[in-house]
Order: C-alpha cells, then structure tokens, then sequence
C-alpha cells in the first residue's frame, strides 16, 4: 500500500539551478540518485505534490552548506541580501519551476482545488514558494508580477533579516525569541498576503516577528518546516505558546527531517533514527491536534536521517507511524489531507 504524500518544503529548485550539468529540466524528470528529490523518485515514493521553495542564496552556496557552516551554526545572522541579487536567483528557480509546468511535469497550482485535480493526473501538483522575501519590493510590484506566475506562499524571512522581518539565527540550544518584530512594510505584506490568498509561512521567523503575524492575520497560522522546541530546543523549533497559537487558529505545522532540528543533542548527525521523527510527531498531534500536523522535509536543503535517505524513505516514516498505533486515517491527515485543508483555508 502506497500513502500519497503533499510536502511543505523542498530547496531542489536550488539544487537544480546550482548544479553543473547544463539540462537541469532533465535531472529532475528523468533523475539521478543525486540529492533528495526527483520525478521517479517522487513517483515510486508516493509524493504527489509539494511547497518548492525558492530561496535565494546568501553567496554561491546550497542551504545544506550554509545550515552546516560553522559561521552560522555558532549563532550569527547571515548577513542581509539586496534586493536585486534576491530577485535574479528568484527569476532564475521561478524560470526552472515554470519550465517543468511547460514540460508537463507538474502543475502550479493556485487553489487547493487545483491540487486536488493535478493529483488525479499525471502530474505533480507545485506551490510556488519564496523562502524570504527578499526578491519581494516595499512597493509590492514583485509581488504582483510573482503572484501573477503562480506565488501562493511567502516565508516573510530566512534565517536573516530583510525589509519585513527579522530571522532566527541557527542556535543551539536556544530560544526563537531574538531580535525584533515585523517592519510597517513586513505588516503591509501580511495584510496583502491576506487579502490575496496567500499563504504566510512562519518556519525561519523570529518569535516577535511570530507575534506580529498573529496579532495581523487572519487566516490560519503554518509553518512549513519546523519542529518542536521541548524535544529539541532550536531556534528553528516552535516553542509551546506558538504552537498553541497554531492550533487556535486551525494552522499547520510540516515536521522538518533536518538531523539538527529533531535531534534533543541538536548535531547535524545522518545517523538519527526514525523514532526521534516519530517522537515529534507525536509532540505535535499533542499540541497542535490531529487536523494540525504534516510533512515538510526540507528535501534538498538540509541533512536527513540515513534511514529515509530520500523521498524514496518517506513511506518508512508512515510506515513508522503506523506501526506505532497510528490509525490509517490519521496518517492520510498528516501525508496529504491537513496539508489540503490548510490550503483551502488560506489560500482558497
Ligand atoms: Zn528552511
């Protein structure tokens, strides 16, 4: 029996567009056994779809690089990126997203309906993603012209700081709640985000900024990718009271494989076993409930335990589930059906 799988988080259009080989639309489609995810890979796995980040890079580097870079591990921001470069490397991976939908590949879908209705076909249904708003300007033009091509999510910030918000640091063991809140335009942009359907991603958020966007918002509270703060205290881990704030307004949380985020030692370390995955997942249907837990791998972007490998390893973690006394039902919530109706719920 294959369970079919939404993901909340991937950074392979990154991988894609940094990668040497000159036909990157085909090292998707026609794959390799080179980082996380990939068309077959993602077909023999069950994965029907996902949130593809694109995430503009600080310097000419991969995410998995820079979470493992002593410099930012030990607790510095990375430093702040111009506009302009966040908005070429943004063009160059919303290029590549777009391409795939010209190839039939995927779908871009704008609607949780437009989801369900890729799933029924051929292709893999895509939320288009921006992880930082960076390539985003305090006139909101990229906004438009990004909306336009299909933008139906924003994470405000990375883990730095921009024109809207403040990121948490990668620190361990440490607290979300450093440095200050949402600017007027960061406030302006949850508003518009709000109004247009688009969903807010918490995940890299710092907790003032967290604040901000609840006292703001509207619709219900999600990040994409992170875990929880009391089995391994992150800064990139929900702490008890934003989960809390999640649940209240009928949010979702996507459970982060990233070794450092799920491991109470907080090392970046493969050899992780499944059942510390289990242990947060069991952590979040606590606090957030049953209709408010879902996967968010952070494929392509960071390192997983060994044991998943890569999407290809996602049944062995609803395997896991399962095994533990998880009803089928609930794990269709947490691979698929949490991650529809939150969608619906915000973006429509
Ligand atoms: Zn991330």
């Amino acid at each position: 029996m294959t369970i079919p799988f939404f993901d909340g988080h991937n950074d392979t259009l990154l991988r894609l567009l940094d990668h040497p080989r000159i036909d990157k639309l085909d090292l998707f489609i026609k794959g390799s056994q080179e980082g996380h995810l990939d068309l077959p890979r993602a077909r023999q796995a069950g994965m029907v779809g996902g949130f593809f980040a694109i995430f503009p890079p600080p310097l000419k580097t991969t995410p998995a690089a820079i979470a493992a870079a002593p410099d930012y591990t030990r607790g510095n921001l990375p430093p702040e990126l111009a506009q302009s470069n966040a908005l070429q490397s943004t063009n160059a991976m919303a290029a590549l997203l777009l391409q795939l939908e010209r190839a039939k590949v995927l779908n871009i879908c704008r609607s949780a309906a437009e989801i369900r209705s890729t799933i029924k076909s051929s292709r893999l249904a895509a939320l288009f993603h921006i992880e930082g708003a960076e390539a985003i300007d305090t006139d909101f033009r990229t906004f438009e012209v990004l909306y336009a091509a299909g933008l139906r999510s924003i994470g405000i910030t990375w883990s730095r700081a921009n024109a809207f918000g403040t990121g948490v640091p990668f620190r361990f063991p440490a607290d979300p709640d450093i440095g200050p809140g949402l600017t007027d335009a960061g406030r302006q942009l949850v508003r518009l985000c709000d109004e247009r359907g688009v969903l807010v991603d918490l995940s890299h958020l710092n907790a003032a900024g967290f604040r901000d966007v609840a006292a703001i918002s509207t619709k219900p509270l999600v990040a994409t990718h992170s875990n929880v703060h009391a089995v391994c205290p992150s800064t990139r881990n929900l702490l008890d009271w934003q989960l809390s704030a999640i649940r209240e307004s009928k949010g979702v949380v996507g459970l982060n494989y990233a070794t450092g985020f799920l491991r109470p030692d907080g090392r970046f370390d493969a050899d992780t076993p499944l059942e510390l995955m289990v242990r947060h997942v069991d952590a979040l249907v606590e606090a957030v409930g049953e209709d408010g837990v879902a996967l968010g791998s952070d494929f392509d972007g960071a390192m997983i335990p060994v044991e998943i490998g890569d999407v290809t390893g996602v049944p062995k973690l609803l395997q896991a589930l399962l095994d533990k006394g998880y009803g089928e039902p609930l794990v269709r919530k947490i691979a698929l059906e949490n991650w529809l109706g939150v969608i619906e719920r915000t973006i429509g």
